[in-house]
């Protein structure tokens, strides 16, 4: 008998049909004796609805009132997923985040979480029945409701699976596993059969949606190994661990493209001390993640241009933030680019090879394709492209480290 934290994303629990798919899976656990707490994410699509909705109001709506709504749609598939495993017999109960014990800081939309008590839970686990968490929410101490940042309901996963000490944690999604890239950009990617967490990170920051990358920062941290599979199939999935010695004779695990970045440049920029420290300390209170940042070579002009990048969700934000220094920085204009992609390498095994730098932008070159921004780390290297050329970009790139 096992404790198995299993989670459901977006499309596997798309429409009512797969919610019932979705239930048969959990039920067949549940016959074995297995204890089963399972984290479900909305339906595919009403996050996004839900967002949609809010801009019609407005274009900056309270934060704290977007996790209200933005909570609404895992509220919706935990009755529904119970009531699923109702019509199957099966003895299962429906926890929003902060009944499941889900204790959160007070960052709105992109909240933390400090501590998880599943006094419920185990409770609800020992009386027999199968507990559905909402996934991507919890509640402050004092008790308002929060949201996880988006694509959280693996953070709710992989956190209940460190709290509960769960023997097994499985993610099911619509992809059996992680690939070598995104299989919709690159359609000759290959599943990997294991990856390690530092890699998994470098991917999802880098834009490869297949898991929250917050949820594998935590996964590493509390030593939570975990599957990626299909719930679509049987197919063995991708086993996320420590890295091993032998993941460093592969010199690049994956490639991930990431268009949801836009890149603001502001331009003449007093050249002095401290106007980068400015600048970037009120986007960090504002607490806007900046990616990239590349800063021109002033040519005597006593002023430099300041480019970097920034989730698109929150690029007009950031321009308030930036709009809102005009006076005390002096600086001249702000542009904003939408139409970037940001596309990486990333690999363990990049720590003890080289050139492979020289190897994508050599492979970029070829392809004609002009690089904006570079930055890297040990086991990352990342270009910013013109969006228009990204995709194509990506293939090439995968085709010359990781085969066609
Ligand atoms: P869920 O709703 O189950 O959380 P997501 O849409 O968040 O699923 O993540 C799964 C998607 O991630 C896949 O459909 C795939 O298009 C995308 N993806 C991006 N990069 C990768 C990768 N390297 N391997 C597998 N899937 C990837
Ligand atoms: N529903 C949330 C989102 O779309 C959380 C999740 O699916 O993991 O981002
Ligand atoms: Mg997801």
């Amino acid at each position: 008998m096992a404790l198995i934290v299993q989670k459901y994303g977006g499309t596997s629990v798309g429409n009512t049909e797969r919610i019932k798919n979705v239930a048969r899976r959990v039920a067949e656990y549940h016959a074995r004796g297995d204890k089963l707490v399972v984290v479900v994410s909305a339906m595919s699509g009403v996050t996004d609805s839900l967002i949609k909705l809010a801009k019609e109001i407005m274009p900056l709506p309270s934060e704290r009132e977007m996790d209200v709504l933005l909570a609404t749609g895992e509220q919706t598939t935990i009755a529904l997923t119970a009531m699923a495993l109702h019509a199957l017999g099966v003895k299962a109960v429906s926890l929003t985040g902060a009944q499941a014990g889900i204790v959160t800081d007070g960052l709105h939309t992109k909240a933390k979480i400090m501590n998880i008590t599943p006094k419920k839970v185990h409770a609800l686990l020992n009386e027999g029945h199968v507990v559905i968490v909402a996934g991507f929410q919890g509640e402050t101490p004092d008790g308002q409701i929060t949201t996880l940042g988006r694509g959280g309901s693996d953070l709710t996963a992989i956190a209940l699976a460190a709290a509960l000490k769960a023997d097994l944690c499985q993610i099911y999604t619509d992809v059996d596993g992680v690939y070598t890239c995104d299989p919709r950009i690159v359609p000759e990617a290959r599943k990997l059969t294991e990856i390690a967490y530092d890699e998994l990170m470098e991917l999802a920051g880098a834009g490869a949606k297949v898991m929250q990358l917050r949820s594998v920062e935590f996964a590493k941290k509390f030593g939570v190994v975990f599957e990626v599979r299909s719930s679509m199939n049987d197919n063995p999935g991708t086993i996320v661990k420590e890295e091993t010695k032998s993941m460093e004779g592969v010199v690049i695990r994956g490639v991930a493209l990431d268009k949801n970045q836009a890149k603001i440049t502001v331009v003449g920029v007093p050249d002095r001390p401290g106007m980068a420290a400015r600048l970037f300390k009120a986007l960090a209170e504002a607490a806007i993640n900046v990616d990239m940042i590349v800063q021109n070579i002033s040519h005597g002009t006593q002023t430099t241009d300041l480019s970097f990048t920034v989730d698109k969700a929150e690029l007009l934000k950031a321009r308030k933030v930036i709009d809102g220094l005009k006076n005390e920085v002096g600086f001249k204009d702000v542009l904003a680019d939408e139409k970037i992609g940001k596309l990486s390498i990333v690999g363990v095994g990049m720590r003890s090879h080289s050139g492979v730098a020289a190897r994508m932008f050599d492979t970029l070159a070829r392809e004609g394709v002009n690089i904006a921004m570079i930055s890297t780390s040990e086991i990352k290297i990342s270009v910013v492209i013109d969006l228009d050329c990204a995709e194509r970009a990506t293939r090439a790139v995968h085709a010359a480290f990781l085969g066609a």
